[in-house]
Order: structure tokens, then C-alpha cells, then sequence
């Protein structure tokens, strides 16, 4: 079944629904429960999925690496989601999406996105053999449209209010049989969970850091919790932060009201979590109301700062994924076990320009050359 995050309506997963017909707000799958089995991950949880799920559609998504380092005092484990297929976590929802997509007899599938999204749908499409759809705002960056491009995908560039193009994709899908499986459907969701598997599988955190865009991300790592937890395989869920950046933080600044509102003239180099209006807004929001949680933006230069400690560290990430390490500063936290959710690849962005200027030297003269000294 199907229920609805905000007024607990349930609909039968016979209809194919993606927000709630009564109240609109986000749909998600009835917790499940059960107990670790062996193989991929997929095959470990099959108990916690009410889909089967074909591996026929994975591209080898998910059991990412789990890296631990020390930092400011404490025990960070950073989840690595820039080794799946497309170089971001998105892979795994759209695994679990397109498994949807055939059962339900779709054979064109869409998505609206901006970058690490449509390269995971028009991938696993391509796969898939189905017809894929990628509609792109109108101000969208050449390096975004060149990682696409190579899949075969139709790509469709927009103008208008990026905001308003996932619901009126969903609309047109309805209409014209289109699986638009966009941010926060519900099926990403069943997917995102399993980095809450992963997690908890190998490591006992206090925290962990979650950058938010959509919500669709923090809503799956919670669900994965909450049905551990209600399976009896932890005790305790640890205390998870929505980080946004501060040139778009709806969420955040939100937080007070209860209710998401369009933030305004949103800029960030965190463009992988720049929604100014993120459907699953308010259901983030009741989760971290209803746990006491919180809600932290960070500033660019932070971002930045943190994206070069932990290419230092040897993980070149996103600027949205640096995020997690910049809210650190906010919390002053010392002695805890923080995981990080590294979303993406630092590939996949206009790499950060370096101020520093590389030596060049004489082959004739290389061993006198600085470097060796
Ligand atoms: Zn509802």
C-alpha cells in the first residue's frame, strides 16, 4: 500500500500514484519489516520491499564504500555514494523506480533534473531499453547537458518556473503514460533507504549528516531507519541534520511556520541541492519536528572550504555533498560518530578553480626541481 505523509490515507499499489490524490502531498510504502538475508543489497533486504526487485534493471548500484576518518575531534564515516554507476546515490532509486516502471507495463519513462538525476534515468532507461524523457531547465550548464547526452536520452530544455515542472510533469505523465520518476516519488524513496541499511550495518553513529534538496534523500535514509528499528535490528536512530545551503534553504527557513514556502532568488555552488521549492519540503519537515532534529544552512565559502578538507582526505565530492562536513562548524560537536552522505562526484561539477599555479620544470633539471626537496 501506498500512504500518505501527511494525512496517513492509504491507496492500493495496484493504481500507479506518486502524490497523494486527496491532499497532494508526498506518498511513500508501508514500512516494512524483516531480517538480513545474504548478497547484494538488494537480495540482504528483500524482506523490505513490497516490489520484487529484477537485477536484470541494476547497473550495480548501492554497497558503496564506507570510509572512516578522523576530523575536529571526531569519528567521521563518510558513505561514499560517488562510486555508484552514474557517480551519485540517485542510481539506487532510479533502480527500484524502473523495476516499478515495467511491472507496470511503462515504456516511456521521464524525469525532471538538473544534473545527477538525469544522468541516473537516462542510464539505467538506456538499460532498460525504455524510451526516456529529461526535461532540463533553460539556464542548465553545458557540463550537466554533456553528461547526459551520451545515454540517448530526449532531452527537453524548459523555460519557466522550475518548480512548477514537477507537478506539471507528473500531469502530462498521467496523460500520456509517462513514468516521470522524479525527486521524491515513492519508489526513489525505497531506494534511498538502503544507504540506512548499509549504514547501520557497519557502523554505530550519533549522527548523520543528510544534504537536502527535494527531501526525497532525508525521507529514504529515515525510512531505512525506522524499519530497522521497528524490525528490532537497532535499538536507536541516530540523530539525523537536514543541511542545506544558505542561498536556497526552504527547509530551513521554514522550520519555524511548519510550512514550505518558495525561497527567493536562490543561488548556490550546491547546485545539486538547489530547489527552491522542494516537494517533499514539508514532509522533511514533520520528521524533524516530530524527532526534535534539525534543519542547518551552511555559507558558500564554508562549502568550499569543506570540499577541499576532504578531497584532502582523499574523496573528491560535489559541492552539495561538502555541505555535510561544513555544518560541522554549526554544531561544534566533539567525541561523536558522524556519518556523512557524500552524494555525488566532484566530477560532475565545474571543478573548484585552484588559486595555486603548478611548477613547471626542465626535464634536464628534474632532480633539482622543489618538488624533491
Ligand atoms: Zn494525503
Amino acid at each position: 500500500m501506498f500512504v500518505c505523509t501527511a494525512c496517513g490515507r492509504k491507496f492500493s499499489l495496484e493504481e500507479h500514484h506518486q502524490r497523494c490524490p486527496i491532499c497532494n502531498e508526498p506518498l511513500q510504502l508501508e514500512n516494512m519489516k524483516g531480517k538480513r538475508r545474504d548478497g547484494n543489497v538488494w537480495e540482504r533486504y528483500r524482506d523490505f520491499y513490497s516490489i520484487p526487485l529484477s537485477m536484470d534493471y541494476s547497473l550495480g548500484e548501492g554497497d558503496t564504500p564506507i570510509i572512516r576518518v578522523d576530523m575536529y575531534g571526531n569519528e567521521f564515516y563518510l558513505k561514499n555514494e560517488t562510486l555508484n554507476p552514474t557517480w551519485s546515490f540517485k542510481d539506487r532509486g532510479t533502480f527500484v523506480a524502473i523495476n516499478r516502471a515495467i511491472q507496470m507495463g511503462f515504456d516511456r519513462i521521464g524525469v525532471v533534473s538538473t544534473g545527477n538525476m538525469a544522468a541516473s534515468v537516462a542510464a539505467y532507461g538506456a538499460h532498460a531499453g525504455l524510451d526516456t524523457i529529461v526535461l532540463v531547465s533553460e539556464n542548465i550548464l553545458n557540463e550537466k547537458i554533456s553528461q547526459l547526452l551520451p545515454y540517448g536520452a530526449k532531452i527537453l530544455k524548459v523555460k519557466g518556473d522550475y518548480g512548477e515542472l514537477y507537478f506539471k510533469s507528473l500531469k502530462i505523465g498521467k496523460t500520456r503514460k509517462i513514468y516521470f520518476m522524479n525527486s521524491d516519488d515513492p519508489f526513489r524513496i525505497e531506494g534511498y533507504k538502503t544507504i540506512a541499511y548499509e549504514l547501520a550495518e557497519k557502523v554505530d553513529v550519533d549522527y548523520v549528516f543528510v544534504p537536502t534538496s527535494s527531501g526525497g534523500l532525508f525521507r529514504g535514509v529515515y525510512k531505512g531507519f525506522l524499519e530497522l528499528k521497528e524490525s528490532g535490528t537497532i535499538d536507536k536512530i541516530p540523530e539525523m541534520v537536514a543541511v542545506q545551503a544558505k542561498g536556497c534553504s526552504p527547509i530551513c527557513s521554514a522550520y519555524p511556520s511548519g510550512k514550505i514556502g518558495r525561497f527567493k532568488n536562490a543561488s548556490t555552488i550546491a547546485h545539486a541541492i538547489e530547489n527552491p521549492y522542494p516537494p517533499s519540503g514539508n514532509a522533511v519537515l514533520r520528521i524533524l519536528k516530530k524527532n526534535g532534529w534539525k534543519c542547518i544552512a551552511v555559507e558558500e565559502d564554508e562549502i568550499i572550504k569543506a570540499q577541499e578538507e576532504l578531497a584532502y582526505k582523499g574523496i573528491f565530492v560535489q559541492p552539495a555533498s561538502a555541505t555535510t562536513l561544513a555544518v560541522l562548524k554549526k554544531l561544534n560537536l566533539k567525541n561523536s560518530r558522524i556519518a556523512l552522505i557524500l552524494t555525488g562526484s566532484g566530477l560532475k561539477t565545474k571543478s573548484i578553480e585552484y588559486s595555486k599555479t603548478i611548477p613547471l620544470c626542465d626535464i634536464e633539471e628534474l632532480e633539482d626541481c622543489e618538488v624533491f626537496k
